[in-house]
């Protein structure tokens, strides 16, 4: 028999880093149903749904979620109790160099996914619409900047400074006015930066395993002080289904490992372990691969959680530390060369890999 409290659940972005690995736990460790739906732009990538893609609980359905009558189509169909979104233009860079698809997907996207939400919503049952929720998935960056001291909350101020923080703030402020006034049932979560398997190689982790592997330059922004609060992705996942089982209609949850560390501490550690697990005698010691490039403009110098709330309240705890979750990740890059040899040289074109360019010259 059924169990009472399965759910069918439609994952946007599910074949993304983050999603991917929300999808991957849902199938393998809860009796909920999965729907990903995701339009599979240059960062989303089937090969990392491989290992549930044959489970009669997973679905698939390439969509894009701008557009209204596809989305309006699909919650009809599958009728989810919950919908998590983290379909989202996700790169700093990228948002520099060309905003407008960060403002076209995670402001008009969301903005899109809400109106077929509320439709939905709206034509469901008293009890059905007693346990659907609209999740989203958010980021830490929507606060700004920290100093030295302090960390971000569910209170903090919203102060983006990028295009992408600034267009995830827009679709923060959007999720929680269709609550307030249509009275649609959403969570917001906000979380510090993510890492593990499966991670498009153009931000700053596989970025580095990679490029410490082949003997490349390794670039680290400016002098490499800025902070950030690493998490490994599957205990952001875990959070995140914790949130869809458990979380509370219309509160908001930040999700941090307490692991702050200088960027230019995260690649000498990386370089320890690619040392230590693929040593090269034509390479060498990898920490002489660093190379300090022109900083990011307008680069954040501190982002840091205080992740309580959720603890508090829904008894999460990330499984890994930073050292534990960073050494997983090198033997995965080590362990799953097909999987990041297709994604670089498929759909993938080596465009900006991070600001990985000095004076106009390419250093990856
Ligand atoms: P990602 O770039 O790896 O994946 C994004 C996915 O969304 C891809 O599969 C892509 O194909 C899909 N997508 C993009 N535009 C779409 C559209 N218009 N319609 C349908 N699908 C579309 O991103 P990620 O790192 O997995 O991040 C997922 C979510 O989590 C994002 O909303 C991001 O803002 C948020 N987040 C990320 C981090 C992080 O460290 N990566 C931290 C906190 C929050």
């Amino acid at each position: 028999m059924e169990n009472i409290l399965t759910k069918t659940i439609l994952v946007t972005g599910g074949a993304g880093f983050i999603g991917s690995a929300v999808t991957r736990r849902l199938v393998t460790e809860t009796p909920h149903r999965v729907v990903v739906v995701d339009a599979l732009t240059y960062a989303g990538n089937l090969d990392s749904l491989a290992s549930v893609a044959r489970e009669e609980r997973f679905a698939f359905e390439r969509a894009d979620i701008c557009d209204a009558e596809a989305m309006r189509a699909l919650l009809a169909q599958y009728k989810p109790d919950v919908i998590m979104h983290l379909a989202a233009e996700s790169h700093v860079d990228r948002s520099i160099d060309g905003p407008g698809a960060f403002i076209q997907t995670n402001v008009m996207g969301t903005f899109t996914l809400l109106q077929a939400a509320l439709g939905y919503w709206r034509q469901l049952s008293p009890e059905q619409r007693e346990v659907f929720h609209f999740q989203h998935i958010s980021t830490d960056e929507v606060f700004g900047s920290l100093g030295e001291d302090g960390c971000f909350h569910e209170d903090y101020p919203y102060q983006p400074t990028s295009p992408y923080s600034a267009s995830k703030a827009a679709s923060d402020h959007l999720v929680r006015a269709w609550q307030h006034t249509y009275g649609l049932p959403t969570l917001v979560t906000n979380c510090s930066n993510n890492y593990g398997p499966y991670h498009f190689p153009e931000k700053l982790i596989p970025l580095v395993i990679l490029n410490a592997l082949e003997g490349a330059p390794l670039p680290v922004y400016g002098t490499g002080e800025n902070v950030r609060d690493w998490l490994y992705v599957d205990d952001h996942a875990a959070a995140l289904i914790l949130v869809a089982e458990q979380g509370v209609p219309g509160e908001t949850y930040a999700i941090g490992g307490h692991n702050e560390r200088r960027n230019v501490d995260v690649v000498r550690a990386i370089c320890g372990l690619v040392d230590e697990m693929a040593p090269d005698a034509r390479i060498g010691p990898r920490e002489g691969l660093i190379t300090f490039v022109t900083d990011r403009p307008g680069h954040d110098a501190r982002y840091a959680i205080d992740a309580s709330k959720i603890e508090r309240e829904l008894g999460w705890r990330p499984a890994e530390t930073f050292e534990t979750g960073l050494e997983k990740t090198v033997r995965w890059y080590l362990d799953n060369r097909s999987w990041w040899e297709r994604v670089r040289s498929g759909v993938y074109r080596g465009e900006r890999l991070g600001v990985a360019t000095e004076n106009g010259k390419r250093l990856t």
